[in-house]
């Protein structure tokens, strides 16, 4: 199998699983307990929180472990909603389902919402920043899930806070751009997933500089300062943290690694697959996605295709992969339905090689020549 999906998750490191079956051995109690038990897992708990907040230079009661991103993101912005019943949001129209379907609920509820648009490229219209208010709430993503495109984060938060809004970043994709405490720079909630740094599943981090203008939304214990009620999985959050450690420890060499993989995979793909477009080529882009188009192409048909031949890609976002619709970030940037689901995503990690790559290229263009020979037979 040739896997190509590192922006849906990546397979935990060896290292990562071999630490978590000595703690899951001996640190497995509730860290809410009074006993040795317990304090041998909440001393690891407080360890891993030690090491998060050192990686995002905040202060350990700045760090509150969730259930992945989804969740956090889900916190930082119905929490902030039941905190600041006045506060207006505004949200770029590319942001993870997350974050856009949480303001569209939002939306639902009556409160003001305003999905900034992007350009051709998918970078946010900054200017619209201009409009917020104090107390209000901007969410920018570092990085496109989607398309690799790197948000002007240091920008938004400038005009952001000039005017005394806050500034929530979702940093899961971040690794190659930027490193945690450059995103905590600008944000007053930053948050990270363990799954797509070579961690479990199941566990992420926000990295909150006001708890006090968060509401929990669930209720049933005093864990994470109250924020996110339930047993705290000690040995996950080391997990995660461990994994912050190491990701960050090598992230200049993978990142290099993942840009000779995708000058190589965009070099085959311009010299073997004919009508495909490579989006937001002009931008700054992460390293480890590629967004390409295929024209008169069936996105779908095709990653069903070329998973039976051994290659795993994806039409897009995870969270959206049994979508038959197109892509919203894609129509967000002006791609009309039909390129859109035209859309197929390769992306990389550091295990990722160039001779997998090579393959797989080859192995796209021969699936492409094959629909396209169908269609024509069937015309
Ligand atoms: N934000 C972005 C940019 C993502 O790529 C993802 C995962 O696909 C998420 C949020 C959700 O992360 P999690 O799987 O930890 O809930």
């Amino acid at each position: 199998m040739i896997y190509l999906d590192a922006a849906a998750t990546i397979k935990t490191r060896d290292d990562v699983v071999a630490r978590m079956k000595t703690t899951m051995d001996s640190s497995w109690g509730n860290v809410s307990g009074a006993h040795s038990i317990s304090r041998q897992a909440k001393n690891l708990l407080e360890l891993a929180r030690e090491t998060s907040a050192h990686h995002c230079n905040v202060s350990p009661d700045s760090i509150v472990f969730t259930s992945g991103a989804t969740e956090a993101l889900n916190l930082v912005i119905q929490g902030y909603a039941r905190k600041n019943p006045n506060a207006r949001f505004f949200v770029s129209q590319t942001e993870h389902p997350a974050i856009i379907e949480t303001g569209e609920f939002l939306v639902s509820t009556g409160r003001d919402v305003t999905f900034i648009p992007v350009d051709e490229n998918g970078c946010v219209d900054i200017s619209v920043i201009e409009q917020v208010q104090f107390g209000d709430l901007v969410s920018v993503m570092a990085v496109n899930n989607e398309t690799g495109v790197i948000q002007d984060v240091e920008g938004v938060a400038r005009i952001a806070h000039e005017r005394g809004a806050l500034v929530l970043v979702d940093a899961v994709q971040s690794l190659y751009s930027f490193t945690p405490s450059e995103i905590t720079m600008n944000a007053d909630f930053a948050v990270f997933s363990s799954h797509k740094w070579g961690g479990p599943q199941g566990v992420g981090v926000v990295a909150v500089s006001k708890r006090s203008q968060l509401e929990p939304l669930i209720f049933g214990g005093t864990q994470e300062w109250e924020l996110r009620p339930g047993t705290t999985p000690a040995y996950l959050c080391d997990a995660l943290s461990y994994t912050m450690t190491q990701a960050l420890s090598t992230r200049e060499i993978d990142s290099e690694h993942c840009t000779k993989i995708r000058d190589h995979a965009e070099k085959l793909i311009d010299e073997n697959i004919t009508g495909s477009a490579i989006h937001s080529r002009n931008t700054q882009r992460s390293p480890h996605i590629i967004s390409v188009r295929i024209a008169d192409i069936e996105a779908q048909m095709l990653v069903v295709m070329l998973d039976e031949r051994g290659v795993c890609v994806s039409r897009g976002s995870a969270c959206a992969s049994g979508a038959t619709t197109p892509s919203p970030v894609l129509v967000a940037m002006g791609i009309d339905g039909k390129d859109a689901t035209s859309t197929i995503r390769l992306s990389f990690s550091s295990t990722t090689t160039i001779e997998e790559v090579t393959i797989a290229v080859d192995v796209i263009a021969q699936c492409v020549d094959q629909l396209r020979n169908n269609e024509m037979a069937s015309a």
